[in-house]
C-alpha cells in the first residue's frame, strides 16, 4: 500500500485521487471496527487505539476507508475527499466480516 503521511493542513491528496483520512483519538475508545473492516487503511496501537492522524489513502482502498470510517461508533474517523468533491453518507453499520 502506498498511504503517504500528509502535513495537518495539506488538505488535497497527493494525486487528486483517492481519500484522506483524519482520526481524532480524543474520540477513539477501541473499538476496532475500523480495523477490522479496513486493515490496510487502519492500523491499531498495541492498546488497541486507532494509531494514525492524518493519511493519504489510495484509490483502490477509498471504498475500505468509507466502510471503516462508518463503522466506528464514536465517529473518530473523517474522510476528506479530494478537490472538493462531497463527502460520501456514512454507510450503514456493516456486518462484521
Ligand atoms: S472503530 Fe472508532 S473507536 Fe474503534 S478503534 Fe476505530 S477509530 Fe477507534
Amino acid at each position: 500500500m502506498s498511504e503517504r503521511e500528509v502535513a495537518p493542513g495539506d488538505d488535497a491528496t497527493a494525486d487528486g485521487t483517492g481519500v484522506r483520512v483524519r482520526a481524532h483519538p480524543g474520540l477513539c475508545q477501541g473499538w476496532g471496527n475500523c480495523h477490522q473492516f479496513a486493515p490496510e487503511v487502519y492500523p491499531l496501537d498495541a492498546d488497541g487505539h486507532l494509531d494514525l492522524h492524518l493519511l493519504d489513502v489510495p484509490d483502490e482502498h477509498a471504498y475500505s476507508a468509507l466502510l471503516g470510517a462508518s463503522a466506528c461508533p464514536e465517529r473518530a474517523i473523517t474522510l476528506i475527499m479530494p478537490n472538493g468533491a462531497p463527502r460520501p453518507p456514512r454507510l450503514r453499520p456493516p456486518v462484521a466480516p
